[in-house]
């Protein structure tokens, strides 16, 4: 199968070449289909399988564009900064046929940083969920209640690493019903 009889669009099979993509792996089969037609998808794959682009081609063909509303309407919870920066890496050349603008939200880096990244309206927000609830905390009139997108990258992992709770409280004033 290609990527376009999965239902990805000319543009974003395009970026996808450019990065040297052109046979969907066996993850990409299975989420991409479901993801676009909108169902809420829990995807188990080994490492290297290719899960990132199987969450983030069906994320950045539902965005579409750049939105001049404010307030992201997508968000990527990672466990690691480290991860947050690889994911952030590729959803930069995945998205480089679109106008979508993303921010990296992790810990260790200059607050002030982020908060002028999020100042510039960013439809995407990659994150770690410790620095992500401080920015929600310190920052007035940020907010997470236009967020209509999740991902929660090797959920496991976030849900263990002592913040068990904290996932639920990102979404507080949000339409997003968390249901684990
Ligand atoms: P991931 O599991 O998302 O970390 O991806 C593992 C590696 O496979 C990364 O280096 C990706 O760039 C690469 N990759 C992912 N999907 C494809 C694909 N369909 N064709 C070729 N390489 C891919």
């Amino acid at each position: 199968r290609t990527f376009e009889s999965l239902g990805l669009s000319g543009p974003l099979v395009g970026s996808l070449r450019r990065m040297g993509y052109s046979v969907p792996t066996a993850i990409q089969r299975s989420a991409i289909p479901a993801a676009l037609s909108g169902r809420d998808v829990v995807a188990m794959a080994r490492t290297g399988s290719g899960k990132t682009a199987a969450f983030l081609c069906p994320l950045l063909q539902r965005m579409d564009a750049h939105s001049r509303v404010g307030g992201a309407r997508a968000l990527v919870l990672s466990p690691t900064r480290e991860l947050a920066e690889q994911t952030h890496a590729v959803l930069k050349k995945m998205s480089s046929h679109t106008d979508l603008r993303s921010a990296l939200i992790v810990g260790g880096e200059s607050m002030a940083d982020q908060f002028a990244a999020l100042g510039r309206n960013p439809d995407i927000i990659v994150a770690t969920p410790g620095r992500l609830a401080h920015h929600l905390d310190e920052v007035p009139g940020f907010s997470l209640s236009r967020v209509e997108l999740l991902v929660v990258d090797e959920c496991d992992r976030v849900f263990e690493m002592g913040f068990a709770a904290q996932p639920h409280t990102l979404f507080t004033n949000t339409s997003v019903v968390p249901c684990w």
